[in-house]
């Protein structure tokens, strides 16, 4: 693969920045994701509104990702195009979620970035990501650190996970790995719904509540990675599963 082909495709790995409130750090992740290559920043209701004097002096240069960053009022319309979701996190989370080393999601990002957009999420500075946030994603990393003291500055973790992709790009020039073409969150959550309504029509017991159950569905979803052709079988199956349903009543 020639080096202009890779960059193209690095430009479909997007950095995703949940409610950043520092714009220092806004700019930092410019930075540490220009030294590396990465080029798509996205901000989710930013307290930071752009262009910002504070961003673009700590981005040193790398202000032009900031005057290209998109900004999306929530975390839906900034990943629904992306087939790929990756979570990272300073703390061991009370809902158990797969998990990755920062090595093996630059991998994945990198492979499967060629068949379109794939999202890597940063969370809030203070709070990190929240349980709605994890349930898009499907892995989350951690980057090891002392047990003690996990948590790195936003830009800081920003900047190995973006040097982890620079590391796989190099090494991966023309040793891609084939992944099939996995279905992108708005599909998913098309299906989600229909999934809800069609039991909500069998009298399933979901409420109690819906959202566990839901989550745990979610959750084996996330796990299975759906391709494109797969969704439509399980869609189809759901139609037909409604008709069954309508004719008999
Ligand atoms: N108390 C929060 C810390 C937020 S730090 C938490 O426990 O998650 C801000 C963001 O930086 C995190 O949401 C995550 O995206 C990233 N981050 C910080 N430390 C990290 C680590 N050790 N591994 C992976 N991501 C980390």
């Amino acid at each position: 693969m020639k080096e202009s082909d890779s960059e193209l495709k690095q430009g479909q790995i997007r950095f995703v920045l949940i409610h950043p409130t520092h714009p220092g750090n806004v700019g930092g992740v410019a930075r540490a994701m220009k030294t590396m290559g990465v080029r798509q920043l996205t901000l989710v209701a930013p307290q930071v509104k752009l262009p910002n004097e504070e961003a673009i002096r700590r981005a040193a240069g790398a202000e032009d990702i900031l005057y290209t960053a998109d900004v999306h009022e929530d975390l839906d319309g900034a990943i629904k195009d992306c087939h790929l979701i990756i979570g990272t996190t300073a703390r061991k989370r009370s809902i158990r979620w797969p998990q990755m080393t920062p090595e093996q999601a630059a991998e994945k990002l990198w492979d499967e970035s060629r068949h379109g957009p794939v999202a890597l999420l940063f969370g809030q500075e203070r709070s990190g990501l929240a349980n709605p946030e994890v349930e898009r994603c499907h892995y989350l990393v951690r980057i090891p650190t002392n047990p003690d003291y996990s948590s790195l500055n936003l830009a800081s973790a920003a900047q190995i996970m973006a040097y982890e992709v620079f590391l796989k790009r190099h090494s991966s020039l023309g040793t891609l790995q084939d992944v099939p073409r996995y279905a992108d969150q708005e599909s998913m959550h098309r299906f989600y719904r229909h999934l809800e309504e069609v039991l909500l029509d069998l009298d399933f017991p979901i409420a109690r509540p819906p959202v566990i159950l839901m989550r745990k569905l979610i959750r084996l979803f996330n796990r299975a990675r759906l391709s494109e052709e797969e969704l439509q079988i399980l869609r189809g199956i759901l139609s037909a599963v409604q008709q069954h349903v309508a004719k008999k009543s």
